[in-house]
C-alpha cells in the first residue's frame, strides 16, 4: 500500500483556512486532518478528539518528555503541537496528513521533514483581510489591529513555503488545494515503489 505524504497547511487569522480545509475533506478521503494537542480551552462547538485534543499543561509536558510531539510551540500564552500518533494513523492507512499549524511549526516540520509539502493561504489583499477580521463582529479595534499585525508577521514566512493560495473565491481555493495534493501525490520523489515494479 501506497504511504501517505506529509502536508502542511498555514495561513493568518481570517483568510478562511478551517473552511477550505473542511471543503476539502468533504472531497477527498485521501488526506485526513492530524489532530493537535492544545493547552487552551475549547471554545464553542470544539470536540475533544476531533478539533484538538485537549490537554492539561502538565499533559501536555508530559508528551514533549515522552518524545509524542512532532514539533511544538506556545501560541498566545498556549501550547500546541502535533501530535506523533495523529501523523502515523493516517500514514498508515495510506491516507496523507494534513497539519494546520502556524508559520514556526511549519518551518521545523520542513527541518525535520524535507520532503513535507508546505502550502501557505493568503488572503486577496489586506484591505480584505481587514474586512473580513471586522465583518466577523466578534472582535474589538484593538484586536483587529493586533490579529492584522500579526497576519504581517505570519506571511513573511510564506516566501518559505512550497504553495501560496489566493482565497478569493472559496470553492476555488479548494480546487486549488486539492491540485496541490494531487500533483504532489505523483511526484516521483513519493513514487519510487512505483518505478520498482518496472524494472
Ligand atoms: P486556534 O487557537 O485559533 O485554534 O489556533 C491558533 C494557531 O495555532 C493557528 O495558527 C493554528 O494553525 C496553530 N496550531 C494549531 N495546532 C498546532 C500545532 O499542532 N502546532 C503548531 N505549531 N501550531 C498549531
Amino acid at each position: 500500500m501506497r504511504k501517505g505524504s506529509l502536508f502542511v497547511v498555514s495561513a493568518p487569522a481570517g483568510c478562511g483556512k478551517d473552511t477550505i480545509l473542511n471543503e476539502l475533506f468533504k472531497r477527498t478521503d485521501k488526506a485526513g486532518y492530524a489532530v493537535s494537542a492544545t493547552t487552551r480551552a475549547p471554545r464553542e462547538g470544539e470536540v475533544n478528539g476531533v478539533h484538538y485534543h485537549f490537554l492539561t499543561r502538565e499533559e501536555f509536558e508530559r508528551k514533549i518528555a515522552k518524545k509524542e510531539v512532532l514539533e511544538y510551540t506556545e501560541y498566545c500564552g498556549n501550547y500546541y503541537g502535533t501530535l506523533s500518533k495523529s501523523v502515523n494513523d493516517l500514514l498508515e492507512q495510506g491516507k496523507d496528513a494534513v497539519l494546520k499549524i502556524e508559520v514556526e511549526g511549519a518551518m521545523n516540520i520542513k527541518k525535520a521533514f524535507p520532503k513535507a509539502c508546505l502550502v501557505f493561504i493568503l488572503p486577496p489583499s489586506w484591505e480584505v483581510l481587514e474586512k473580513r477580521l471586522r465583518d466577523r463582529g466578534t472582535e474589538t479595534e484593538d484586536k483587529i489591529v493586533e490579529r492584522t499585525n500579526q497576519a504581517r508577521r505570519e506571511v513573511e514566512f510564506a516566501a518559505n513555503y512550497d504553495y501560496l493560495i489566493v482565497n478569493d473565491d472559496l470553492s476555488e481555493a479548494v480546487d486549488d488545494l486539492l491540485a496541490v495534493f494531487r500533483a504532489e501525490r505523483l511526484r516521483r520523489v513519493r513514487n519510487d515503489e512505483l518505478l520498482k515494479r518496472f524494472k
